[in-house]
């Protein structure tokens, strides 16, 4: 019952807002660090400088309010602890968990995303080992991307794959590669490799648990960058073809985290080829944690409001 408990206690959705320092090319160009963030308090403020009809420029604020708002100076273990340590519990109570890192490209997605199926696998063995020792509970790593619409193996030389649902309708990639682990360094050169082979596209990784007894699955989703949603005019047709599956995924994934907190009957995953994958992740008793990337630097303003507006409307 305790256990039960602690499942209740985590929210369904909780969004977390993450500002990474300026860097040295912004600082060499006397960049303005535009982001204030009070802290331990869960609220941000970004100065937007405009121009009046006259040319006289003017600081126009925006304020925010998130379950979490994270300053530059916050390390990888701290985000941890805030987004994915409360839901690596959970997952033994058959129940689903997400986290996403969302934002524009260099707003440090991959910086924060990276360390934490690693940090999470930790967790998740030693809840296995001590308090669910003998419960006959497995875990299961994979490691795939999904890029142009198309799903590849990342453990497996990027070996293509297709997807299926079953009669229950629980989502299946067909031939994607589950290593059962049991240590922590196992886990770490299954990453290693999987990162070594992906490209810069939309990321997914999971760790799952799969039969015998089908319970929890933990993913992790390193999104494209989403000012690249937005950047369906560029010339090369390539590049607008994958801003547009972006723009798509990005849509998609916000009306399926609010149709998730509404508990709505209809979820509308398929809208991407995202959200068809996350299909199971998107029902019932599922938790999503959003890791909301921003940069400080003043030339990015236009989009960090962007990023801002989308965290505030997935809310
Ligand atoms: P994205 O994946 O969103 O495109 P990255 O994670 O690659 O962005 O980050 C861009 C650069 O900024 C990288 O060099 C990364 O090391 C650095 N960076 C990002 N976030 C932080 C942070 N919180 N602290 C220090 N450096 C960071
Ligand atoms: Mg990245």
């Amino acid at each position: 019952a305790a256990e039960k408990d602690k499942a209740s206690n985590v929210a369904k959705i909780k969004v977390v807002v993450r500002k990474r320092p300026l860097n040295k090319r912004e600082l060499a160009k006397n960049e303005e660090d535009i982001i204030t963030i009070e802290p331990h308090s869960n609220f941000l403020t970004v100065h937007e400088t405009k121009l009046k009809v006259d040319l006289t420029e003017y600081v126009e604020k925006h304020e925010f309010v998130f379950d979490a708002v994270l300053n530059e100076e916050v390390s990888n273990d701290e985000v941890y602890h805030e987004t994915v340590e409360p839901i690596v519990p959970i997952i033994f109570q058959r129940t689903k968990a997400t986290c996403f890192a969302y934002g524009q490209t260099g707003s440090g997605k991959t910086y924060t995303m990276k360390p934490l199926p690693l940090k999470a696998s930790r967790d998740i063995l030693r809840l296995m080992h001590h308090t669910y020792r003998n419960q006959g509970f497995q875990l299961f790593v994979s490691f795939f991307e999904i890029y142009g619409g198309k799903l590849y193996d990342l453990l497996s030389d990027r070996k293509k794959l297709c997807m299926r649902e079953d009669g229950k309708q629980q989502v299946c990639i067909v031939g994607l590669q589950e290593y059962k682990v049991s240590d922590v360094e196992t886990i770490k050169d299954l990453i290693e490799k999987g990162n070594a082979t992906r490209s810069t596209g939309t990321t997914a990784d999971g760790n799952e648990s799969k039969p015998p007894r089908v319970v929890g699955k933990l993913s992790f989703i390193d999104l494209a960058g989403s000012e690249r949603g937005a950047d369906t005019t560029d010339n090369d047709k390539q590049t607008r073809m994958e801003g547009a599956e972006i723009n798509k995924s990005l849509l998609a994934l916000k009306e399926c985290i609010r149709a998730l907190d509404n508990d709505q009957g209809h979820i509308p995953f398929r809208g991407s080829k995202l959200t068809e994958v996350l299909r199971d992740s998107f029902v019932g008793n599922s938790r999503t944690v959003m890791i909301s990337c921003i940069s400080p630097n003043s030339g990015s303003c236009e989009h960090t409001l962007n990023t801002l507006r989308y965290a505030d409307r997935v809310k």
